[in-house]
């Protein structure tokens, strides 16, 4: 190889490293996201744990009209075994459900099914510890099934629809092929996949890009 095509060769590599694709030429690059273990909460469940009538404090806007509030709670297993510090998720919500990645359920002795967000039917029980009082879940706790939020244009772009299930890859970290990513499209989404700690360590990726496969 010419010795200014080798350097062309390495500048476009650098390149791509840097745009976070490692090697990948691809259109369909996605933005993604690492949620941590959260609660989203009833109006009556905040009552409990917080006190009657007491609001959550916004400390950060996401997306889809929702925010991470200041307030935290304990999540609470079986055998008493705890996690402290667990943000809760606004605004209120029809029934509440708590999101925690596998090693988050093994350390609280709990066995939660992998589900879309909202659907807590006969998901694992849960118990939760707030400054004014405490609450058992007969149901409400799973690991979140993993997913990429878009908007109808995005559809579009990417040819697939709500509720359709792809594969994500990516070059970064340790690499790898996420499978059984559910599509969710909304007016309010902006274009990100979700994945919980547990994924994003196993693959060794954050803030970084993946490739969206058909
Ligand atoms: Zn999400």
């Amino acid at each position: 190889m010419q010795e200014q095509q080798l350097v062309e060769e390495i500048t476009r590599q650098v390149v791509e490293r840097l745009n976070g694709l490692g090697g990948y030429e691809s259109e369909n690059k996605i933005p993604i996201g690492v949620s941590a273990r959260h609660v989203h909460l009833t109006r009556e469940h905040i009552d409990i744990l917080f006190g009657k009538g007491y609001q959550l404090h916004k400390k950060k806007t996401l997306m889809g009209g929702q925010f991470a509030a200041e307030e935290c709670v304990t999540l609470v297993g079986t055998k008493l075994r705890a996690i402290e510090n667990v943000r809760i998720l606004g605004p209120e919500r029809k029934a509440s459900q708590v999101e925690v990645a596998r090693t988050d359920a093994i350390r609280l002795g709990l066995n939660p099914p992998v589900r879309e967000s909202g659907n807590v039917a006969g998901s694992a029980p849960i118990a939760l510890v707030g400054p004014a009082g405490a609450l058992y879940l007969k149901e409400g706790c799973i690991i979140a099934k993993r997913h990429i939020h878009m908007s109808p244009a995005d559809g579009e772009k990417f040819g697939v629809k709500d509720g359709d299930i792809v594969k994500v890859r990516f070059a970064n970290g340790r690499g790898g092929v996420f499978e059984e990513v559910q599509i969710r499209v909304d007016k309010s989404f902006t274009l990100e996949m979700h994945i919980d700690t547990d994924e994003a360590n196993g693959l060794g990726v954050g803030k970084d890009m993946g490739i969206l496969i058909k």
